[in-house]
C-alpha cells in the first residue's frame, strides 16, 4: 500500500474521470458534491491533481477496453488511482490489469469511494468555500438541464445485459426523496429535467408504490404519480428508459396536457418475436404496434425513440426482415442501431448461432438507411411549424437548441438565426424553416 499524501499545507486536489451512461453520469455528480462538501478542490488536470477517480463503464467489451484505457492513462499521467463505477464490480479484470491501483468499488459505492480517498487524502478543516455549494450539488450536465436518477438496479434478466449483476435489483427512490431533488434543481436554474433509470416504468415496484407525503398531498412511489408531480415544478420533464408496460397508458394524457414531454425513450431491442424471447424482453412487437397507435390517438405530438440490436444469436434473415417491416409501420421519430458484441458474463454469450459481424454490421446499415428516411420524413412534418426550443448555446446571432423532440446528446437539434440576446437555458419559440435527417433550421422570435 502506498504512503498517505502529505497534505498539511495545502488543499487536497482530485482529478476526476467519469464515463459511461447518464446513470453513472449521476454517480459521478454524487461523488464531486462529497468531495467539494468535505473541501477537496476537483482539478481538470492529471499533473494538478493528487489523486484521481475514474468512474467506469463495462455495459459491452468497447465500453470496458475504453475503461481500462482511463485508468491506464490515470496511473501514467498521474500515478494515484482509485477506481468505482460498473467495470470496478469486476475487480478482477482492473487488478490483473493494474495492481498498482489504491482500491476499487462498484458502482453507488459512494461511501467506499470516499473512504479510498480519505486513506490517501485526509479531508482539509472545513472551509467557507463549501458554503458556495448549490443545494444540488455539484452537476456535470450544462447549468440548465440535470439528470434524475430515481432508482438503481433491475428486475429483468435481459440475456445480453449484465447491468443487473452490476448494479442489483430493483431499488427505487422514495418519492419524496426525488421530488426534493427535482425542486432544488429547478431553484438552481435547471430547465429541464431528465429522468433515468434502468427501467422508469417499474418505478416504485419493490417500494409497493409507498406513498409520502409531498406538499400537504400524499404521492404514491410510481411512474404516473411522479410524473404528474414533477409536471407541476414548471420546467420540462422528460422520460427515458420507459418500457411499454400497459400502465404507460396512463402518461400518455400528461403529455396531451402539457405536464410532460411528448417524448418516450423506449429501448426496443427487436420485434422478432423469437429473437425478442432469446432476449428475454417484454412485449412483443405486435402489442408495441397496437399501443403506438392508441398514444398517438390520444397525443398526436408524441415523440418516441428507440434502440436496437442486431446481429443477436439466432437471428436468421427472416427475423432481420420482421424487424425492418415493424419499423416500416412504426414510424419512429429516433432511432439508434447497435450490433450485437458479447459483453463477458451475459447468457446470451452460450446461445446458438453467432452471426457473422459483417452480415450484423450491414443489418445494422440496413436499417439505418432505411430508418434515415423514415426520420427525415418526421422531421419534415415540423416545417412551417412554431416550436418552444430551450437554448443549449449561443455565439452572436446564432444558437443551438432543442424542442421537445431532442434529448441531449442523444438526439438532433435545432439550429437558430436571430438569437442576439439569447442565453443558454431560455425557452424561446422559433418558427422552423427548414429540416433535414436530423435536426431544424428556423428562426427565432418570427411568428
Ligand atoms: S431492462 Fe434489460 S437491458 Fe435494461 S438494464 Fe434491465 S436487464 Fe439490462
Amino acid at each position: 500500500m502506498s504512503a498517505p499524501i502529505d497534505q498539511s499545507t495545502k488543499v487536497p486536489r482530485i482529478g476526476f474521470v467519469s464515463l459511461g451512461c447518464p446513470k453513472a453520469l449521476v454517480d459521478s455528480e454524487r461523488i464531486l458534491t462529497q468531495l467539494r462538501i468535505e473541501g477537496y478542490e476537483v482539478v481538470g488536470g492529471y499533473d494538478q491533481a493528487d489523486l484521481v477517480v475514474v468512474n467506469t463503464c463495462a455495459f459491452i467489451e468497447a465500453a470496458q477496453e475504453e475503461s481500462l484505457d482511463a485508468i491506464g492513462e490515470a496511473l501514467t499521467e498521474n500515478g494515484k488511482v482509485v477506481v468505482t463505477g460498473c467495470l470496478g464490480s469486476r475487480g478482477s479484470v482492473v487488478r490483473d490489469r493494474f495492481p498498482e491501483v489504491l482500491a476499487i468499488t462498484g458502482p453507488q459505492d459512494y461511501e467506499a469511494v470516499m473512504k479510498a480517498v480519505h486513506a490517501q487524502l485526509p479531508p482539509p478543516p472545513r472551509s467557507p468555500f463549501t458554503d458556495l455549494l448549490p443545494d444540488s450539488g455539484v452537476k456535470l450536465t450544462p447549468r440548465h438541464y440535470a439528470y434524475l436518477k430515481i432508482s438503481e438496479g433491475c428486475n429483468h434478466k435481459c440475456t445480453f445485459c449484465i447491468i443487473p449483476d452490476l448494479r442489483g435489483r430493483l431499488r427505487s427512490r422514495r418519492v419524496d426523496a426525488v421530488l426534493g431533488e427535482a425542486e432544488r434543481l429547478v431553484r438552481d436554474g435547471v430547465r429541464e429535467l431528465l429522468v433515468v433509470s434502468q427501467d422508469t416504468s417499474a418505478y416504485g415496484v419493490d417500494l409497493r408504490y409507498e406513498s409520502a407525503p409531498w406538499h400537504g398531498r400524499e404521492r404514491r412511489t410510481r411512474m404516473t404519480e411522479l410524473a404528474d408531480a414533477l409536471g407541476d415544478l414548471g420546467v420540462w420533464v422528460r422520460l427515458h428508459y420507459v418500457y411499454p408496460y400497459r400502465h404507460v397508458d396512463e402518461l400518455i394524457p400528461l403529455m396531451a396536457q402539457g405536464k410532460v414531454l411528448p417524448y418516450l425513450d423506449m429501448p426496443l431491442q427487436h420485434a422478432s418475436p423469437g429473437i425478442l424471447k432469446a432476449m428475454r424482453r417484454p412485449a412483443g412487437g405486435e402489442q408495441v404496434l397496437e399501443r403506438l397507435q392508441r398514444w398517438r390517438d390520444i397525443c398526436p405530438d408524441l415523440v418516441v425513440r428507440s434502440t436496437f440490436i442486431v446481429g443477436f444469436p439466432g437471428e436468421t434473415e427472416a427475423d432481420f426482415e420482421q424487424l425492418l417491416a415493424f419499423l416500416e409501420e412504426a414510424r419512429l421519430d429516433r432511432v439508434g442501431c447497435f450490433t450485437y458484441s458479447p459483453v463477458d458474463g451475459a447468457r446470451a454469450n452460450a446461445l446458438p448461432g453467432a452471426v457473422d459481424p459483417e452480415v450484423a454490421e450491414m443489418r445494422r446499415e440496413r436499417l439505418m438507411a432505411l430508418q434515415a428516411g423514415i426520420s427525415a420524413g418526421k422531421l419534415r412534418q415540423f416545417v412551417g411549424r412554431t416550436l418552444q426550443v430551450l437554448v443549449d448555446a449561443v455565439d452572436g446571432d446564432e444558437a443551438l437548441a432543442r424542442s421537445y423532440a431532442d434529448a441531449p446528446e442523444v438526439d438532433g437539434l435545432v439550429h437558430l438565426v436571430g438569437a442576439e440576446g439569447l442565453r443558454p437555458g431560455d425557452f424561446v419559440d422559433v418558427r422552423i424553416h427548414d429540416s433535414d435527417e436530423h435536426d431544424l433550421y428556423g428562426t427565432a422570435g418570427e411568428p
